[in-house]
């Protein structure tokens, strides 16, 4: 096992796995740029390293800047939280030319799920059903054309390189398709360098539905059962929740069953998240995650496992501390991201915090890298905070959901705490009948 560990990211994130190596007994160091010399996680960690200004590229995404605060810490190992290095395989490379265990999964396997029609290819091949489409990337307007004309409109482009809802545009017919070929492909090449595109079939109605795996390298692997993800605004999660309201014990079996053996089959090695779209009793594969999730909690709440843990034993070489028989699914666990947001517009508004209250009592959790006083830098991801609860069944989480919420304090900022107050009030959201366009439609409609 490790004594040390670097851990290469921010905010909530940064705590959530200082707060591991705590209760493992291995020594946590932070690193940060200048813009975050406050911040909760450099107060935590057993040691902290400034790294580089405030600009990401210059601090969390710098490479060598970062290896370097390990070579002078003498940390062994670099856990990438989600965002930032995450999941990039030349830092994989990188880290291991160094001598340094990245903790996650192998390079190769990054830039594998990294590409999303090696990925859509590769899943296929090892069996997980995949979203209709066409056979890898589409080089022009034309072959747009005969792709969408022989699968049917509506359609969606995406981008191969994509990531964080960008470089996607749906097109309902052929005179569509040719604008929204073209947005694709320029927004795509400036997001991500790289205008390769693909075509999928457009679900009218589907639910994100997420599964969450765990290989150890060696060819196990388990599967912790779904995330229902479908509160969406502009592709990104807003609301998760475990298990799924729609999913059967048997379908969590059976798909659970699928993922896990094809991530077996591929010795991958660390926590994965395999997204599937879920329209009438069928899963289509849309992704693979190779990284910890966001909403990984509530899994956790679940399962009464600690998956950054089991993050760290698997890249030590220690393996997983529990087998697929051993998890046990226990009650009904949902999230909710608040962000430092000003409704209706979601605009960011960074600034000075006066008070922080979190809520606490039965089955709560909150995860936050807030406290009073502390000024919200600009430069970063507006999300501050991870509210998550656990009840025996659904109708109690969300009673308590609402109950902490009520609790919550977060003052002198703007947050996106009203909007769960209204999704909780809400008949689709308490019976759990929503799907990943109906978010959009509630804004659009409640919030104008
Ligand atoms: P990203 O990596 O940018 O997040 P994903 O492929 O994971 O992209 O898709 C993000 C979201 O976009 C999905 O959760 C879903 O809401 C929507 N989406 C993606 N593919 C489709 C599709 N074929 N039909 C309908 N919606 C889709």
């Amino acid at each position: 096992m490790f004594d040390k560990i670097l851990i290469a990211n921010r905010g909530e994130i940064a705590l959530r796995v200082i707060r591991a190596c705590r209760e493992m007994g291995i020594q946590s160091v932070a690193v940060h740029s200048t813009a975050d010399s406050d911040a909760m996680h450099v107060r935590m960690a057993d040691e902290a390293i400034c790294i580089g200004p405030a600009p990401s590229v210059d601090s969390y995404l710098h490479m060598a800047a970062i290896i370097s605060a390990c070579e002078i810490s003498g940390a062994q190992a670099i856990h990438p939280g989600y965002g930032f290095l995450s999941e990039n395989a030349s830092f994989v490379q990188m880290v291991e030319d160094h001598d340094l265990t990245f903790i996650g999964p192998s390079a190769a396997h990054i830039r594998m799920m990294g590409d999303k029609i090696t990925a859509k290819e590769t899943a296929k091949a090892l069996g997980i059903p995949v979203v209709p489409g066409s056979e890898g990337g589409v080089p022009d307007v034309e072959t747009a054309k005969k792709v969408a004309g022989a699968m049917g409109y509506p359609v969606i482009i995406k981008a191969t390189a994509g990531g964080g809802g960008r470089g996607m545009k749906v097109a309902k017919s052929e005179p569509e398709l040719e604008v929204a070929f073209r947005t694709a492909r320029s927004e795509s090449k400036a997001a991500f360098g790289n205008d390769e595109v693909y075509i999928e079939k457009y679900l009218q109605k589907p639910r994100h539905i997420e599964i969450q795996v765990f290989g150890d390298g060696k060819g196990n692997a388990v599967h912790l059962g779904e995330r229902d993800c479908s509160l969406q605004r502009r592709h990104q999660k807003v609301l998760e929740e475990a298990p799924g309201p729609s999913i059967t014990p048997e379908q969590r079996a059976e798909i659970g069953a699928i993922c896990a053996n094809a991530i077996g089959a591929m010795k991958y090695s660390g926590a994965g998240t395999i997204e599937f779209l879920y329209e009438d009793g069928e899963f289509y594969f849309i992704e693979m995650n190779t990284r910890l999730q966001v909403e990984h909690p509530v899994t956790e709440a679940i399962f009464g496992v600690d998956l950054v843990r089991e993050q760290i034993r698997v890249a030590s070489g220690m393996g997983l501390s529990f087998t697929q028989d051993e998890l046990v699914l226990n009650g009904h666990a949902i999230e909710v991201r608040i962000n430092a947001e000003k409704l209706p517009n979601f605009s960011p508004c960074p600034g000075l915090v006066n008070t922080f209250h979190a809520p606490g009592g039965l089955g709560v959790r909150m995860d936050s890298a807030l406290y009073g006083g502390y000024r919200i830098p600009p430069y970063y991801d507006s999300l501050i905070g991870k509210l998550i609860v656990h009840g025996r069944d659904r109708p109690e989480a969300i009673a308590r959901l609402k109950r902490a919420l009520g609790e919550l304090i977060i003052d002198g900022i703007d947050t996106t705490i009203p909007l769960f107050f209204a999704l909780l009030e809400n008949e689709a959201v308490v019976t759990g009948e929503y799907n990943i366009h109906w978010l959009e439609k509630f804004l659009a409609e409640e919030l104008g």
